[in-house]
């Protein structure tokens, strides 16, 4: 599981830049909350051999009683709740104020780790503007620049290490003979789309076996079963509880959980409500998967609860908002009457299978050949393309490099006909897939 970094202060002190640092160009997943100056946002970071999820959270005045500060404010608590560590963004420039003294009093009570960042801090000594800083009893104050980037990896590595232990070896999934573990399957998807309706048809079939009970790491779930000899883990999302011989959800929806559970999965599930439609957060948390590079399978849930005529605007809306996951099949489902869950199965081995399919060399090369064969390049002024030879660059998701001469005038339209041709050949559903294209000159 990664770790959770939570960033808070005043507004302007430097948090979004913070965020934006930490987290590359990526977009950043939001937490949507109608009528918001500013979310809460959530995205991947990495910062020397750390990898962790930063939550960015509006300006945050404790004290406020009404309107949208009362509303920040309720935000940065939920986020300090779900971190692991704080970090508190104060601006060295500003000096200390009012309202750093409220928030450090809040956070002192928090019982989280907190570590205090002095922003703007660039071309500046440690001297008397940093001193004044640990009058907040929050101790020492790390000088950071966001703007230059200075400071930033001593500042992660003191929020992050000693907070989690190595791995042990016997923590890694059981193998099968073939080398492969089970494979890891998270149930995305907002309140009440049927995440554990789902989990507990599923757990309930006489097929399925599951062979551990539930153990909590941290505070997800891992499920391990098998089915039809195959073995599987499921990577709940919503924090479920076990009562009895069934599965309960105890909160509705966790961004964190969320995020968490598609970093360590090999297939995401995106349900969607059938009678709600493609919402927001359904296509965040899709981009949030397509970064993340997994494979995806989608599927429409309460099938049986809509009509005809709905069924065909539901199937198109999901065909246009979520455009940019074309190769995750799409399957209509009904959790509460058992319908559907046979092709369900069978597109969830399947696109873990496409995302580690092996293309030899070979195989490539002679279907990048015939697919210029049937329709080349476009030449660009005295340039046309030529493509030589191509292999595979990597696994999970398939990546093909190809190489030739010219390749910077390869057209997107023309790398998207080569993805489909070798999508086609090679059955690829499922999985996102990448073509980088090398000049041998
Ligand atoms: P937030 O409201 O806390 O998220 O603050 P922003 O990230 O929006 O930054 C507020 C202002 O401070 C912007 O004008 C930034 O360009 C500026 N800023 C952020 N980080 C630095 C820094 O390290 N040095 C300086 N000099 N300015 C910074
Ligand atoms: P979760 O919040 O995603 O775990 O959602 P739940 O599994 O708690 O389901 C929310 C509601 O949707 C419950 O009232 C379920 O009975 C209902 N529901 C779940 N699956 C289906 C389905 O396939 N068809 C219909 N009509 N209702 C369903």
């Amino acid at each position: 599981m990664k770790p959770v970094i939570a960033l808070v202060g005043r507004p302007n002190v430097g948090k979004s830049t913070l965020f934006n640092r930490l987290t590359g160009t990526r977009d950043a997943i939001v937490a949507d909350y109608a009528g918001l100056t500013r979310d809460r946002h959530y995205g991947d970071a990495r910062q020397g051999r750390h990898e962790f999820i930063a939550i960015d959270t509006g300006g945050f005045e404790p004290d406020c009683t009404s309107g949208i500060f009362q509303e920040m404010a309720r935000q940065t608590r939920q986020a300090v709740a779900e971190a692991d560590a704080v970090i508190f963004v104060v601006d060295v420039r500003a000096g200390l104020s009012a309202q750093d003294h409220d928030i450090a009093r809040f956070l002192r009570t928090a019982n989280k780790r907190v570590l205090l960042a002095a922003n703007k801090a660039e071309g500046m000594k440690d001297g008397p503007q940093l001193a004044e800083f640990y009058e907040l009893g929050i101790g020492e104050p790390h000088p950071i620049s966001s703007a230059h980037g200075q400071g930033i990896r001593s500042l992660i590595e003191a929020a992050l290490d000693d907070l989690f232990p190595e791995l042990d070896e016997d923590d890694e999934p059981p193998r099968d003979e073939n080398g492969r573990g089970p494979t890891r399957l998270a149930i995305a998807g907002r309140p009440n789309v049927g995440k554990s309706t789902l989990i507990n048809t599923w757990l309930g079939e006489e097929r399925l076996v599951a062979f551990d009970l539930p153990g909590t790491t941290r505070d997800a779930i891992h499920v391990p079963f098998e089915r039809d000899g195959k073995a599987y883990e499921l990577i709940d999302t919503a924090g479920l509880r076990r009562k009895g011989k069934v599965f309960e959800a105890i909160e509705k929806f966790s961004v964190v959980k969320t995020l968490q559970a598609i970093a360590d999965a090999n297939v995401v599930l995106l349900l969607i409500d059938a009678t709600e439609g493609v919402s927001d957060q359904d296509a965040h948390i899709a981009g949030y998967a397509l970064d993340a590079g997994r494979a995806v399978v989608i599927a429409i849930n309460k099938w049986d609860a809509i009509d005809s005529y709905q069924r065909e605007l539901l199937q198109r809306s999901v065909e246009q908002r979520l455009a940019f996951l074309r190769f995750a099949p799409v399957l209509h489902i009904s959790a509460k009457r058992r319908q559907g869950l046979g092709p369900l199965w069978k597109a969830i081995d399947d696109s873990w299978a496409s995302a580690t399919r092996k293309m030899p060399t070979p195989v490539l090369t002679r279907i990048l050949g015939e697919a210029v064969q049937y329709q080349q390049p476009k030449r660009v002024g005295a340039y046309r393309p030529k493509l030589r030879y191509a292999h595979q660059g990597g696994q999970n998701p398939p990546v093909v490099v190809i190489h030739g001469n010219a390749v910077e005038h390869v057209t997107e339209v023309y790398k998207r006909y080569l993805e489909g041709r070798i999508r086609e050949h090679f059955k690829l559903v499922g999985t996102p897939m990448r073509i980088e294209l090398k000049s041998s000159h």
